[in-house]
């Protein structure tokens, strides 16, 4: 069965006690709310631990938003698929563009994320998306195919079925420029469609395909009623708790 899902993306913000605060007022509101998606804070690493305790972990988990491509030893500074799932987190946001474009995360790095969050029983929410000149040279599809099938189409059906997709066009992350609802859906069936062709109809039916791009609890409600769109990866909503919480409230 498919899986709605909201997701925080917190990014590299709030220190160690903001997040916990943060934490504190979604699990608040939470509680007093019937969620009809489960509720995903993808928090810096060193609050995971924290705030998997903090949290109602039958309505709340945690992610980590990146994970190293090595699985143990001298690698200083990175942190290990192990170490996160030791905190108490279920996910790991692998293929983020900001990874992408920031510190040079090709697909063969992030085929081996994918590989090593897995093996260490963590369920990646991997991220997809063009960016705008790709858009505008009506490259979106091809790109976002590539991304898919260098980063998770080698897996087994039964690995691929742990993967949550996250379509974020690149024009539309932090910039207040949301794809339409239309574009969401279009782009969205077209994933759907091309896991029917690797892992057939049911499979595919049962992924969940979030979207991400200021989504905001103004358009939410109109993004998640799209067929195929299952939820929102949420950046710079997911830091007010009212605003994520209106987002949830949108399903
Ligand atoms: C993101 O970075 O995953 C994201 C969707 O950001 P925002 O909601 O701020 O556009």
């Amino acid at each position: 069965m498919r899986k709605n899902i909201v997701a925080g993306n917190w990014k590299m913000n709030k220190d160690l006690n903001e997040g916990i605060a943060l934490a504190k007022e979604v699990n608040a509101l939470a509680a007093q709310a019937v969620p009809k998606c489960e509720i995903v804070l993808g928090t810096p690493f060193i609050h995971l631990a924290e705030v998997s305790k903090t949290v109602d972990d039958s309505k709340i988990t945690v992610a980590a938003q990146n994970c190293a491509d090595k699985v143990s030893g001298a690698y200083t500074g990175e942190v290990s698929a192990a170490m996160i799932k030791s905190t108490g987190a279920e996910y790991v946001i692998l293929g983020h563009s900001e990874r992408r474009a920031y510190y040079g995360e090709t697909n063969a790095i992030l085929k081996e994320k994918v590989n090593i969050a897995l093996a260490n029983g963590l369920k990646p929410i991997f991220c997809i998306g063009e960016v705008l000149a790709e858009r505008e040279a009506d490259k979106h599809f091809d790109v976002v195919k590539s991304q898919i099938e260098e980063g998770v189409f080698h897996l087994s059906p039964t690995e691929f079925g742990k993967i949550v997709l996250a379509y974020e066009p690149v024009w539309a992350i932090g910039t207040g420029k949301t794809a339409t609802s239309a574009q969401a859906q279009e782009m969205h069936a077209f994933i759907r469609g091309i896991i029917v062709k690797k892992y057939g109809a049911q499979l595919a039916d049962d992924t969940t395909i979030l979207y991400g791009g200021s989504c905001n609890p103004t358009n939410a409600k109109e993004l998640f009623a799209n067929p195929d769109v299952d939820g929102g990866l949420i950046g710079g909503a997911s830091l007010k708790a009212g605003d994520f919480m209106a987002i949830i409230n949108a399903f």
